[in-house]
């Protein structure tokens, strides 16, 4: 720990209020030493862990951004480590009488000017990246289309210069799951949804075994997906009396199809079904769309007692950048809120976008019971190492992350965005699960942060990952896309950061820049949300 003897002592209070502070400096601060306040630490306190600024009496509580994070189980001495074990962790607020709707804040001052340069749909929304994606009705037909992939980008895809990747849409789901039951809505819609990100150019392509219960219809019934079919809508439909945007059917290559003599000959059907797809795909070229055209989802994973200090507020100022810009931008995470919803439903545009909040949250309340559990299931043992006492403080400085512009909508899992601004779109804090739910409403970049350290990244979209603490970002120098240590570092501020992350997203989303997990191509597989019953 050699950084803290040359680096003078550093602790950060986030609210006037707080008795607590937390060390910044790298290695943590030892007994004895004393503060610039003239406080002396009683105990060592490892770096990002919190310090008793002031007595406190045992029951008392213990106050981070404002917030009561606990109770304390004890007297602590001002100076002492305030570690997890001496804290009570208060019970969540109630989901009755809560504020709705009540600030009305000033709106943001619209950001006008700022444009990138994306793949323009039918559908009016904008790629990011244009890329074949393979959808699948169950898991069953992975191996093949995981196959077929392969050749394909081995032999196909080099002859198509404009297109970025082939993804195979992996899951889980499809078949051995109660697909009536009423929650099985959620993977089939999530599935549905992801098939028609708007990276994938509304080029829909399905494979299916032929006796799962998704049956494609279900999965993508008519009219539920936007596609024109490009083959008949010119001069021939229109001499045919037919309606030139005539929907196409849904291309399925069906493995247990009679036609299909040996494995090989399945391999063929897709790849010949993958070769019409590129063609049109490839014949896309980027075009100037305003930055309102982003629709952007903000996650954290690997969370530490700085990514509520650094990261996360440079994001929110960063979502508020996008709201001015007229783009979308979604949080979500419900057990990463649930301690901070009056804070949400106070900030809902409408009494109803608060409502549809609070039935998010009561729908995941009952979710957790159902499983006997609660809240208190998330916080990692990273999460503590790195300073975080439980789900209380961690939720404090995830929330952040969604900036202050109004709430202005809500999504319940695996729904597919209806409008611009800031979503409240309701998923697992589980950052594969989250991600995959934000994908399928929609989004097409994203925005990653993280304390103690993940590589994680998806093959549809470019994950722009954002370190909260400068070791962190020294060390994973080729995985960590933005530094927000430099704020605790003293080198830059919040805005700099988010102004930085603004203008990095602009040239990803361009494809001018690849992040670095596009770079190494690690692409986290898709994992539904299914709270319904297997069979
Ligand atoms: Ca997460």
């Amino acid at each position: 720990m050699p950084e803290s003897t040359t680096q003078p002592p550093l602790t950060l209070r986030m609210h006037d209020r707080d008795n607590v502070a937390i060390v910044a400096n790298h290695g943590g601060l030892a007994a004895g030493t004393a503060l610039p306040g003239g406080l002396v630490l009683v105990d060592r306190v490892p770096q990002g862990h919190k310090v008793a600024l002031v007595p406190i009496p045992a029951h008392a509580p213990v106050l981070r951004y404002g917030t009561t994070i606990g109770l304390a189980r004890q007297d602590i001495a001002a100076g002492s480590w305030v570690h997890e074990r001496l804290l009570a962790m208060p019970d969540a607020c109630g989901l009755d009488g809560l504020p709705l709707a009540t600030i009305q804040p000033e709106p943001l001052p619209p950001l006008a000017g700022y444009t990138f340069e994306g793949y323009r749909n039918a559908d009016g929304s904008v790629g990011t990246r244009n890329i074949l994606a393979i959808t699948q009705t169950v898991q069953c037909v992975a191996g093949v289309a995981d196959f077929a992939v392969k050749r394909i980008k081995a032999e196909l895809l080099p002859q198509f210069s404009n297109v970025d990747d082939v993804v195979a849409l992996a899951h889980g789901y499809g078949c051995g799951v109660a697909i009536d039951a009423p929650d099985a809505i959620v993977p089939i819609r999530t599935l549905r949804n992801i098939s028609l990100n708007p990276n994938f150019g509304g080029e829909v392509m399905v494979v299916s075994l032929g006796c799962e219960k998704l049956q494609p219809e279900r999965l993508l019934p008519p009219g539920s997906f936007n596609i024109v079919d490009q083959r008949h809508s010119t001069d021939a439909a229109a001499a045919a009396g037919a309606d030139a945007s005539a929907q196409a059917p849904l291309d399925v290559v069906c493995l247990q199809d009679d036609a299909h003599i040996g494995f090989m000959a399945m391999v063929e059907a897709i790849m010949r079904q993958a070769e019409r797809h590129l063609v049109r795909l490839n014949a896309r070229r980027r075009v100037t769309v305003p930055a309102s055209e982003l629709v952007v989802g903000v996650q954290c994973g690997g969370s530490d007692a700085f990514s509520g200090v650094t990261a996360n507020p440079a994001v929110g100022f960063c979502t508020d950048l996008l709201v001015r810009s007229g783009a979308s931008v979604m949080f979500s995470e419900v057990t990463e809120v649930r301690d901070g919803i009056a804070q949400l439903t106070a900030r809902a545009a409408t009494p109803e976008v608060a409502q549809a909040m609070i039935r998010e949250m009561a729908w995941y309340d009952a979710y957790l019971q159902r499983g006997g559990s609660d809240r208190s299931a998330n916080t990692t043992p990273g999460n503590k190492q790195g300073g975080l006492s439980n789900i209380v403080e961690k939720a404090m400085g995830s929330i952040v992350k969604s900036g202050s512009a109004p709430i202005s909508n809500v999504l319940a899992p695996g729904e597919k965005l209806r409008a611009k601004g800031l979503t409240y779109a309701a998923t697992p804090a589980s950052d594969f699960i989250c991600g995959t739910l934000q994908l399928a409403a929609g989004m097409n970049l994203h925005v990653f942060t993280t304390g103690r350290g993940t590589p994680y990244g998806l093959a549809a979209v470019p994950v722009i990952k954002v370190a909260t603490r400068t070791d962190l970002a020294r060390r994973w120098h080729d995985l960590m896309d933005v530094n927000a240590g430099t704020i605790t570092d003293g080198t830059t501020s919040i805005e700099d950061v988010g102004w930085a992350l603004f203008h990095l997203m602009l040239e990803v989303a361009s494809g001018r820049k690849k992040t670095w997990a596009e770079h190494w191509q690690l692409h986290n597989p898709l994992v539904l949300f299914n709270p319904a019953p297997i069979t």
